[in-house]
Formats: C-alpha cells, structure tokens, sequence
C-alpha cells in the first residue's frame, strides 16, 4: 500500500503580482508531514510572498493553494481573486504558524502572554491549560525564566525562541519560517539554529525561507531555488549544494559563503 496521506501544504502553479509587477510565476511545492523543505534565493526572488500566499496572509491571482488536500476555495478570477470562505481561511492560517525575521512580538506583553494570546483568544482554549502548554513551550526553547519578562528586556536571540514557542502554541499542523536568524547577530543566530534543528529532528513539518546554507543543508529534506518568481532548481539538499547544475545556483552559491 502507497502512503496516500495528501500533503499538509501544497502550492499548484501558484502566480502573484503586485500590479504590474510579476512576483511569483507559476510556482508548485509539497510538504509532507515531517519534511523540512527550505526555500533559498537572492533578495526579491519572491521567497516572502510564496510564504505568506501559502498561508493567506496575501492573495494570489492563479494556481492552487491545498492544505491536508484541502484546496483553498476562491472567489472572483485574477485580481479580483480572493479566499471564499473567511473559516477555511481562519483553519490554515493558524496551522501554518509563521515566524518572521524581526519576531513581531507584541511589546505591551510579557512573554508567556505573548505566547498564550492566539490560543485563548483565536482558538477560545481553556486558559489554565494553555498557560501549562505556554510554560512547557518557553522551557523547550531554553526561556522558561523569562516567562514574566517584557520582550524589549530579551535579546533578539530569545525574542526569536519566545517567537517560536507562540507559533508552537497554536499547535500547528507546519510551521513557517521567514529568515529566521536574518535579524541576529552571530553569536545569537546559533541558539536559534539549535531550537529549529531539534525541532526538525522531532519530526515537525517545516517551511525554512533562509540565507543560512549550513541550516538548510542541515535540516532540509527539500531544497527549492528560487529565482525571480520561479524553481530554478530543486531537490535534496545534498546534491543542490554538492552538485548545483544551474548556472544561477552555482552563482548564487559562490556568492553566499
Ligand atoms: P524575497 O523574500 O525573496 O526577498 P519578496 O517576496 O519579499 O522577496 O519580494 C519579491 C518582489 O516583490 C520584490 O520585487 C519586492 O519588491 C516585491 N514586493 C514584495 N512585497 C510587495 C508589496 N507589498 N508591494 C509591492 N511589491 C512588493
Ligand atoms: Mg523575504
């Protein structure tokens, strides 16, 4: 028997523009469960918006968005399209959770209220279990001390792991991650590094947009190239970095390290 689990997020032939300006053109990718798929490619490829289209955040003109099979069910054509149905929109976004380069945590919070906002308020759970599961989140990114804590009082590298543990709190079906480490300095980018490794190796589903090349050839199963809106190339993180075949990934790459 073939597995026939449909794939948590699936992307069909996907197009978007900003007026007239093409930013995604034609672009398909598949998570299964527990894949970690990262997305690399040079600034304004179109890596931020593939994220938040896949997650409703923005619209697309064209192809298919499917969550757990599930496609996205629209209404009106090209620019006039939009999500149809204000609950399945609800549904997707709050399991694919997204982390974002400058964290976004809200600054009139402490951190376990940072973490337990979308659970109690989105998703109207119970607020004694959430603050246990907020508790346990904080602790599994090594800031279970900093519960009470404002966010301006962290560094950016604990601001990031908070970020991560508010995502994880929603107890999404993927996460999504948008550069990460991109905000950090060195010395921290590694203790988030950390938290995303373990997170790959307990077996998550994960989205990586990044220009860390060791972090995606570390945790990937999947590597996309992206290259002005469209898949320059593909494939598993050993041979897109060991046996790049594209001139623009061999450029790409040289330039990077
Ligand atoms: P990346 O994340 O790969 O750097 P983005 O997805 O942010 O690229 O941007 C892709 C292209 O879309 C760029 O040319 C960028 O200027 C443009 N763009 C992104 N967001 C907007 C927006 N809200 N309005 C107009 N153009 C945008
Ligand atoms: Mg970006």
């Amino acid at each position: 028997m073939t597995d026939a689990t449909p794939p948590v997020l699936e992307i069909r032939d996907l197009h978007k523009s900003y007026g007239a300006l093409e930013v995604l053109k034609g672009v398909s990718l598949a998570a299964h469960r527990g894949d970690v798929v990262s997305l690399i490619g040079s600034s304004g490829s179109g890596k931020s918006t593939l994220l938040r289209c896949a997650n409703l955040l923005e619209d697309s003109q064209q192809g298919e968005v499917l969550f757990e099979g599930e496609p996205v069910t629209w209404r009106g054509i090209g620019p006039n399209r939009q999500p149809a149905d204000r609950r399945q929109v609800i549904r997707i976004r709050t399991n694919l959770s997204m982390v974002f380069q400058q964290f976004n945590l809200w600054a009139h919070m402490t951190i376990l209220q940072n973490v337990m906002e979308a659970p109690v308020s989105v998703l109207g759970e119970d607020r004694a279990e959430v603050e246990t599961r907020a508790r346990a989140l904080l602790d599994k990114v090594g800031i279970g001390d900093k519960a009470d804590a404002w966010p301006a009082q962290l560094s950016g590298g604990q601001q990031q792991r908070a970020a991560i543990a508010r995502a994880l709190a929603m107890q999404p079906r993927a996460l999504l991650f948008d550069e990460p480490t991109s905000a950090l300095d060195p010395e921290l980018e590694q203790e988030v590094v950390r938290v995303i490794k373990a997170l790959a190796e307990e077996g998550r589903t994960m989205i990586i947009v990044t220009h860390d090349m060791r972090l995606a050839a570390d945790v990937s199963d999947h590597v996309i190239f992206l290259h002005q809106g469209l898949i320059e190339e593909e494939g598993p993180p050993d041979e897109l970095f060991g046996a790049p075949r594209s001139e623009r990934l061999k450029q790409f790459l040289s330039a990077t390290v």
